[in-house]
């Protein structure tokens, strides 16, 4: 099995024929080891162009997700990067190639576990990982450069929008439990802007600022 190969497939035929541009998040992508993020049993499937399971009723999204998400927040390398919902900690190592440092927050004590095991594997050496409601966001190292939410939020979580820095760019799937809009906030002078994306299907943010968990 030639992972390698088929990454490059991956990029070509699902980032590069859909008009992913950012060619910073193409490198990315044919970098990062994807098939080190998936269950063993999903392997052969790891550059299949879907969500996977990865245990706990979550699942690795779309390698188009994370790549359109991640170019959405225009990363040059220095920024400071807040992601709620690590999971398999796939697009945190995607986010680790194109920023300073990330702080991850997932709500699931295995899937963090899961993740730092994944990313050790993989190399990723800038990111600091927790267990905890991330819709409450990372209060002690905020402001953040950027902010992006891997989970379903019925609203921006607030004290997201509030741990944004001055010039920040934040992205989430913003809906209902079933379907959503990827939302893209934006921060000037304090003011902030939004633009929608994409539809999209994202597990449930589920937390104080999200979901209750009895629903999900
Ligand atoms: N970026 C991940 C996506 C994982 S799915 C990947 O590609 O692998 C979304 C993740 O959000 C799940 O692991 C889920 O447990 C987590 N999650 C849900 N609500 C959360 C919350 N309030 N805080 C932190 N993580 C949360």
């Amino acid at each position: 099995m030639d992972f390698g190969q088929m990454r490059e497939y991956m990029v070509r035929t699902q980032l590069l024929a859909r008009h992913i541009k950012d060619a910073r998040v193409i490198e990315a992508m044919k970098k990062v080891p994807r098939h080190l993020f998936v269950p063993e049993i999903e392997r052969i499937r790891a550059y299949d162009d879907c969500a996977l399971p990865i245990g706990h009723g979550q699942t690795i999204s779309q390698p188009y997700m994370v790549a359109i998400m991640t170019e959405l927040l225009d990363l040059a390398g220095k920024e400071k990067v807040l992601e709620i919902g690590t999971g398999s900690g796939y697009q945190t190592a995607v986010l680790a190639e194109l920023s300073d440092w990330v702080f991850s927050v997932e709500r699931i004590a295995e899937l963090t576990d899961y993740a730092r095991e994944n990313l050790r594997k993989a190399g990723c050496l800038n990111v600091t990982l927790k267990t905890s409601d991330g819709s409450e966001g990372w209060i002690e190292e905020a402001p953040f450069d950027r902010i992006i939410v891997t989970a379903a939020t019925p609203e921006f979580p607030v004290p997201l929008i509030e741990q944004l820095a001055e010039n920040g760019i934040g992205i989430a799937p913003v809906g209902s439990r079933y379907n959503q809009i990827l939302t893209k906030i934006t921060k000037k002078e304090g003011q902030v802007s939004r633009s929608s994306y994409t539809m999209c299907v994202f597990v449930p943010l589920v937390g104080k600022h999200g979901w209750e968990e009895s629903n999900s």
